[in-house]
């Protein structure tokens, strides 16, 4: 077997020392074997989070602007490297190399927009009921903030937790994914080329069960910014509650795309089948499920099959220029599978795909739409998070979103009309923490992210993302 990278955990500014104890991590697209990562310990873990308690204080007391000149000079050793990281995302996690570079450039440009916040965070100054008395608010950093990240925008992921919690004043203690660790720490290699201090940033990488309770469960962790699913989600409100330790939690999506009778159509294919076959369908707020007024759904079948059959596939190394990769692993794929046999037995009719592809290797399901969907049926309800798309039809807009909000998720929505009462209808009335009019996703970093219901606590970006990394404190002064 040929030799492939050992990477080592980071705490207090040093890599440790090669770990006892190793996870494989493999390309989704050949199951070559490319690293061995750490399955740190709970010494490791303990390490790390007295290392950003320590360093905390000390970081606090910078400059806000002095500590966003080091995330400054983290986006430019990204960009220096931006073709090298944006193959690493790609090889471990399976997206197309375009997007792996869109994410890596995106990433760079977060930390350079949350750098921008230093001179901007504000307290208040409250009127009091009492005289010569002046009340003060301020927002001071958390603490240590434990960032856990999922698979699917593994790079990005890294600076949604990092860049808000440093330039407020945090330290942090980050877990990749053990499916996609790798651009961590090379990210990790990027970020100790510079001079942050130690303890600020630490990385401990090991598996949700094992490194990610020892954090959640951790007193020394004041804040716990969690991107995964929402069963995960729960285990980790739960693993906190005895500590009461504050949460972030970003969790899954089951978005909606109503398409209405006056929708340009042509917009509403073309929107709809690239968000369902991005990164393989692997995003939380990419479509999920079409609610299609019934006047236009033939049409709006028709148009999607042939869209989504033209989608290409393969390993997006040896053919860059595939639409999309391989999911991320055997679970993912099979999780599919099992959904549309379920949908096919409920009564769904499969247009285009429907089954596994044969590549010879990787991952691969075909690009599949189902029509003759009902309510009733999981794969309306439960996430897929493949390049699956289900089809319902209804007969006007208050349909639409009665089915729309009748979900445990509450992440995305989306709406193709013409009519701008229409679409402001549907925002008014759509319970979700996005609202997409004739687009679909992705959302700006100045924007908020956010959920509902079983989709999340809390939010990232902007303003109110940022804010996240911080808890009030007033002061009652008497003159
Ligand atoms: P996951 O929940 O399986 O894993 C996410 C992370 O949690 C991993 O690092 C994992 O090791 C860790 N983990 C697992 N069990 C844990 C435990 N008991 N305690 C602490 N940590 C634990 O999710 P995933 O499969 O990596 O990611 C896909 C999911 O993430 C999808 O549901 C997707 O919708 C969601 N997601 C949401 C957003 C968002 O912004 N809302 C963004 C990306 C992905």
């Amino acid at each position: 077997m040929s030799e492939v990278p050992v990477y080592r955990n980071y705490i207090n500014g040093e890599f440790m020392a090669e770990p006892s104890s190793t996870i494989d991590v493999f390309n989704p697209a050949n199951g070559q074997l490319l690293s061995r990562v750490p399955e740190a310990n709970a010494g490791e873990v303990e390490q790390a989070v007295s290392a950003a308690k320590h360093a905390q204080k000390s970081w606090a007391a910078k400059p806000a602007n002095e500590r966003a000149g080091y995330l400054r000079k983290i986006a430019n050793k990204i960009r220096e490297n931006a073709d090298r990281l944006a193959r690493v995302i790609t090889e471990e996690q399976g997206k197309v190399l375009g997007l792996a570079r869109v994410e890596v450039d995106f990433t760079a440009d977060y930390m350079d927009y949350m750098a921008e916040w230093a001179r901007r965070i504000e307290g208040e100054v409250i009127t009091s009921d009492r005289p010569g008395e002046n009340i003060f608010l301020f927002h001071k950093p958390v603490g240590v903030v434990a960032g856990i990240l999922p698979w699917n925008f593994p790079f990005f992921l890294i600076a949604r937790k990092m860049a808000p919690a440093l330039v407020t004043g945090n330290t942090i203690v980050i877990k990749p994914s053990e499916e996609t660790p790798n651009n961590c720490f090379e990210f990790t290699k990027l970020v100790a080329e510079t001079d942050l201090p130690e303890g600020v940033f630490n990385v401990v990488c090991g598996t949700g069960g094992n490194v990610g309770s020892t954090l959640t469960t951790h007193t020394g962790v004041d804040l716990i910014s969690f991107t995964g699913s929402v069963e995960t989600g729960a285990r980790i409100m739960a693993a906190a509650a005895p500590n009461i330790t504050k949460l972030n939690l970003e969790l899954g999506g089951k978005a909606p795309a109503i398409v209405m009778a006056d929708a340009d159509l042509d917009l509403a294919v073309n929107a709809i089948k690239s968000s369902r076959v991005i990164n393989s369908g692997q995003v939380c707020n990419c479509a999920e499920r079409v609610y299609v007024h019934s006047s236009v759904a033939d049409e709006f079948v028709s148009k999607i099959t042939t869209a989504m059959a033209a989608t290409t596939y393969g390993d997006p190394i040896t053919q860059p220029d595939v639409d999309m990769g391989p999911l991320v692993n055997k679970i993912g794929l099979d999780k599919v599978a099992a959904m549309v046999e379920t949908a096919k037995r409920q009564g769904g009719v499969v247009t285009t795909g429907g089954a596994i592809a044969d590549l010879g290797q990787g991952f691969h399901y075909q690009p599949t739409v189902i029509a003759g969907c009902n309510g009733e049926m999981e794969i309306m309800n439960k996430e897929i998070f493949g390049a699956v798309l289900p089809i319902q039809i209804v007969d006007d807009l208050d349909e639409a979103i009665a089915y729309a909000n009748a979900s445990e998720y509450g992440l995305t929505s989306s709406i193709y009309t013409r009519d701008l009462s229409q679409a402001m209808r549907a925002i008014n009335q759509l319970d979700f923490g996005e609202t997409y009019v004739n687009r679909e996703n992705f959302e700006a970093m100045q924007g908020f992210h956010a959920g509902v219901r079983k989709s999340g606590i809390g939010g990232a970006d902007g303003k109110h993302g940022l804010y996240e990394y911080m808890h009030t404190h007033v002061a009652y002064i008497q003159s």
